[in-house]
């Protein structure tokens, strides 16, 4: 009977999930796809609880206890800006916990011989590595989000051959584990290769760098899921590995979707190399940018969107630093009550998250029909009176298109300047992530407005009403 309720309740939860990631999928649905992610986490958990097999319910009140109070602590705390970090690190303990769960199924004692002892081991083998990997990658991606490690790609020069010995070596370890079933030995050739996955997972990340980390976010996102499903495996928990494979395969997805995004074959992102064929570091400028920049004040720029018919409003990483958004759609408000064509345009990597625009418009309660993605707006640039970029930079460099040395050759931008007039809102001329000058600032039609992107919003709404 409490079987039966068990599997029911765990198909329950599995569908919630499924449910909950189709919620994802778009910005009016979003809210009531966290509430089923929400409710069958709720479930999962309850049920996991109750199982008649658990039998420390001190350690365990103590564990969710003191989970709980962090999680909540941190959501709460959180700003939008840390967001990727935060997920980064939730990551490296999916990661951790694989390793733990793997090295306890292998320590406690089971009566499994045959086929089933190989089926065991391999499935320990591969939680852990799967975790290692997962756990010192998303630690580095959290030190790279967070400023703590250099963006800058750590680029050594075997360091094709480093990671193709450590793949060769592990499988290796893997033969020689399995074979060597329970003994000392299987459990020195566990430790070589947790330490090996170690290494590989930090220098994975390290050596991708700049404008590439959207991808290494969403595939550290894709590897937590398969160490959960591997988890799933090991504790035989079936709503574990249907998680794990939800979590791993929609994170799959979408680092396909974003090298698509970014024109960029995805291979060459995880042998690193930042966007050159030749592999070498983005620290080499391409051609370097020079010229005068024209600055202007808010009043002009209020002066140059009220005497516009069509005004395009790019937001970027900046915009979210500055917590500009709210008073960027005031401006568009304005704008619209004078009817003023103001429509959003959203770049895949904008921010320092997928979604990152998205999350922050919706947040400012701007309607979606005004918000277009960026092959949905770039051919209309050209039809534009004015553009106004908030705290962007890489995801509106023309040196993307126009020339082929640069580090972010290839990548798709939002091609602002084919506009009448840019308008550029950040506090000075420094690159953005992928550290590239931009040449943007410089052509004849940009107009630089200097300053906090929220302070200077604030002037220019001040100006327009
Ligand atoms: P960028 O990082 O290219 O540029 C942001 C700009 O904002 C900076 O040049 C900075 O210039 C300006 N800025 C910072 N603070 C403020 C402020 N308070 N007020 C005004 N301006 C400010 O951002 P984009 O959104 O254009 O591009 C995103 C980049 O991040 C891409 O390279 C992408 O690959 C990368 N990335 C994206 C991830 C994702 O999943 N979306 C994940 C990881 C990386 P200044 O200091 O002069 O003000």
């Amino acid at each position: 009977m409490l079987i039966g309720i068990s599997i029911t309740s765990y198909l329950i939860a599995s569908v919630l999930f499924i449910l909950s990631l189709g919620g994802l999928r778009n910005q009016e649905t979003a809210r009531s796809g966290n509430y089923y992610g929400m409710i069958g986490m709720a479930i999962a958990i309850l049920v996991t609880v109750l199982n008649p097999n658990v039998e420390a319910y001190g350690l365990l009140i103590v564990a969710l206890l003191m989970g709980g109070f962090i999680g909540a602590i941190l959501a709460r705390r959180v700003k939008m800006t840390g967001m990727p970090e935060l997920v980064a690190i939730l990551h490296s303990f999916v990661g951790l916990a694989a390793i733990l769960v793997g090295y306890n199924n292998f320590i406690e004692p089971n009566a499994l011989t045959g086929s089933e002892l190989i089926v065991h081991n391999v499935e320990v083998f591969l939680g852990i590595l799967i975790g290692a990997v997962t756990f010192s990658g998303s630690l580095v991606a959290f030190g790279k989000l967070s400023g703590r490690v250099s963006g800058k790609p750590v680029l050594l020069p075997a360091r094709h051959w480093l990671n193709l010995a450590i793949g060769l070596i592990c499988l290796g370890l893997g033969y020689w584990f399995v074979a060597a079933g329970s003994s000392q030995e299987a459990m020195g050739a566990l430790v070589t290769m947790t330490v090996l996955a170690l290494i590989f997972g930090i220098h994975m990340v390290l050596m991708i760098g700049g404008a590439d980390m959207p991808v290494v976010v969403s595939m550290l996102n894709s590897y937590s899921g398969w160490a959960a499903a591997t988890t799933g495996f090991m504790l035989s928990n079936n709503l574990l590995i249907v998680t794990g494979a939800l979590v791993g395969s929609s994170g799959a997805i979408l680092s396909y979707i974003m090298c698509e995004a970014m024109n960029r074959d995805f291979l060459s992102v995880i042998a690193g190399g930042f966007g050159t064929d030749t592999g070498s570091p983005s620290t080499e400028k391409s051609s370097e940018v020079k010229g005068e920049v024209t600055a202007v004040t808010a009043q002009e720029v209020a002066d140059l969107l009220t005497s516009s018919r069509r005004v395009i409003v790019v937001p970027g990483y900046g915009m979210a630093v500055a917590h500009a958004q709210h008073t960027v759609f005031e401006i568009a408000n304005t704008l619209r009550g004078r009817k003023i064509d103001v429509r959003f345009a959203i770049h895949p990597v904008a921010g320092r998250m997928p979604g990152h625009m998205n999350v922050l418009l919706a947040e400012a309660k701007v309607p979606y029909g005004l918000v277009f993605e960026m092959d949905e707006i770039n051919e209309d640039f050209d039809k534009t009176d004015v553009v106004i970029v908030i705290g962007a930079n890489d995801i509106v460099n023309p040196s993307a298109l126009e020339d082929p040395s640069s580090p972010i050759a290839g990548m798709p931008v939002l091609e602002v300047w084919k506009a009448k007039t840019v308008i550029v809102s950040k506090r000075g001329m420094a690159t953005g992530y992928a550290g590239v000058d931009n040449p943007l600032f410089y052509k004849e039609n940009t107009r630089m407005l200097f300053g906090d992107a929220k302070k200077m919003m604030d002037e220019v709404l001040k100006a327009l009403v």
